[in-house]
């Protein structure tokens, strides 16, 4: 069976414990491959590696780290058709998502963080009176460690160690072992691409044993993590005695606030995506959709409508709008939602259910669904489910609705769906998030800071923030004669 091996140091290696996991095929249940099952002295090799690699790495010329990212961007897209595939069969998402969204994000990371550390310059500032210049170094960190999620993974992956690379830091990275199979294609491609080894190594396994050694490790001084929202808790706990740089990209629960002056038509085309993509498995997904008593009754119908038209099947049939859930266990606690969200007198209007794939009756399928609430702080409301279930609910007030959106104790994204201007300014002001989307969903510009409020993280990943995060300023301030 393939086997998934650890990259370090350049090198494919097997776990220093000699175990194995296995992976699931989410579309139809079966094992398919296994993965290393590492631990603390894999990270410690891990370690060891980028810390060999770390001087000459962050002495080489900008010019030439940009170039060796850019070629890394340039092979991603060369074997956009086989990452695509591993992609899907790996975490179950529709293949031509994976073909249009994953694996092209994934080569723009690096294309774009390979060109912004071109960029990546600080000011200098003469101070009046004092006859002194400053200017600020922003320097490598030295070893870091990225942590990811399997939602979206070699997309989310990249989003991390392409610029910590970029800006001359050495990484082990570690993948969600739910989805390590592009992360571990990449190794191939960062060898084939003349990336030095030990700048990047990645190390797979679970979370309490290779992700815990990571953050752990007492000489990786930060950590880059998006997760779970308690995973970062326990994360930051371990971290902070050591004053670890913490980054951490958590969970979400985002409101779509619909006003009955929107472009009813795009709205109701956008909605059903950002309730159902990649099954409803990305953390920015709208999952509490609240609308306008005035069109609420006609929202209802339409949504119902066509959300019945998406198509559930094989993530490899080009006709698939919903592919499978990642796991047999994400799928029981998406369900336990549902029977939750009964149990408090929500009202299932469509789905729900579990589907039969012929062929493929283990697979992980389970309909899009649609709950409608009447008390925003019910549990399906306020609890992050992260698949295919979102809520409906009228208001009559943007008060009221405000105060809904923002009554919940996470704060990653909300989408506003008005043609108000005056609207549009107030909201987007008062909504309690890091991103505000206003007649779009997911429109992502690399440049802009990206990360959530309240329990949906700290610090922000994106453009030079994120450069910002994966180096340390340092002030140097010159005295001179007149
Ligand atoms: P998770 O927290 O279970 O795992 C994320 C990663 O952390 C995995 O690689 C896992 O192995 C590792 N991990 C687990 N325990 C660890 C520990 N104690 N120490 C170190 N590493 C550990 O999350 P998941 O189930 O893989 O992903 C789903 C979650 O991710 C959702 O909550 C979703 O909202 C969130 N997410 C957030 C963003 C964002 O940008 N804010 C993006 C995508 C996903």
């Amino acid at each position: 069976m393939k086997k998934i091996l650890n990259y370090i140091d350049g090198v494919y290696t097997e776990p220093v414990s000699g175990q194995w996991l296995d992976n699931y095929n989410p579309s139809n249940g079966e094992v398919y491959c296994q993965i290393a099952n590492s631990n603390s002295e894999d990270v410690a090799n891990a370690y060891h590696a980028a810390t060999k690699a770390f001087p000459a790495w962050s002495h080489t010329t900008i010019d030439e780290r940009s170039r060796i990212l850019l070629k890394i961007a340039d092979l991603i897209e060369a074997k956009l058709d086989n990452l695509a595939a591993a992609e899907s069969k790996d975490n179950g998402k529709p293949l031509l998502l994976a073909k249009a969204v994953d694996i092209p994000r994934a080569s723009a990371n690096f294309r774009f963080f390979g060109n912004a550390i071109t960029q990546f310059a600080s000011e200098a500032h003469e101070s009046i009176g004092l006859n002194t210049m400053n200017y600020t170094l922003r320097q490598p960190i030295g070893v870091v460690g990225c942590i990811s999620p399997w939602n979206l993974p070699l997309y989310l992956f990249t989003w991390k160690v392409a610029p910590a690379i970029a800006a001359g830091n050495c990484v082990v990275a570690k993948p969600s072992e739910v989805t390590p199979m592009t992360a571990y294609l990449l190794g191939e491609i960062l060898t084939e691409a003349g990336l030095p080894p030990g700048v990047l190594n990645i190390v797979h396994g679970t979370g309490p044993s290779a992700g815990q050694a990571i953050v752990e490790h007492p000489e990786i001084k930060a950590i880059s993590f998006t997760g779970g929202t308690a995973t970062g808790a326990s994360i930051a706990r371990t971290a902070a005695p050591m004053f670890k740089k913490l980054s951490l990209e958590l969970g979400g629960k985002n409101p779509n606030l619909i006003f009955a002056d929107c472009d009813y038509e795009k709205m109701l085309a956008v909605t059903v995506k950002s309730s159902f993509a990649n099954q409803g498995q990305i953390c920015l997904c709208g999952s509490r959709i609240f609308v306008e008593e005035a069109i609420f009754p006609k929202f209802k119908n339409d949504f119902i409508k066509k959300v019945s038209q998406l198509k559930i099947g094989l993530p490899s049939e080009s006709s698939t709008n919903i592919g499978a859930l990642v796991s047999k266990s994400h799928l029981e606690k998406v369900e336990s939602y549902i029977k939750i969200a009964e149990e408090e007198g929500g009202k299932i209007l469509f789905g729900g259910k579990r589907i039969n794939i012929p062929n493929a009756e283990n697979g992980y399928y389970l309909q899009p669904t649609i709950i409608e609430v009447d008390d925003d702080q019910c549990r399906i409301n306020q609890e992050e489910v992260f698949g295919p279930v979102v809520t409906i609910m009228p208001f009559k007030t943007e008060k009221e609705v405000l105060a809904m959106a923002n009554g919940i104790k996470y704060g990653l994204s909300a989408t506003l769906w008005t043609t108000n201007i005056n609207r549009t300014m107030r909201l987007s002001k008062e909504l309690e998030a890091g991103i505000v989307w206003v007649n779009t969903w997911l429109n992502r510009d690399l440049r802009t800071p990206f990360g959530g409020v309240k329990e949906s993280g700290i610090g922000r990943e994106g453009g030079f923030e994120v450069l910002k995060f994966f180096t340390e300023a340092k002030n140097v301030c010159i005295h001179y004669e007149e």
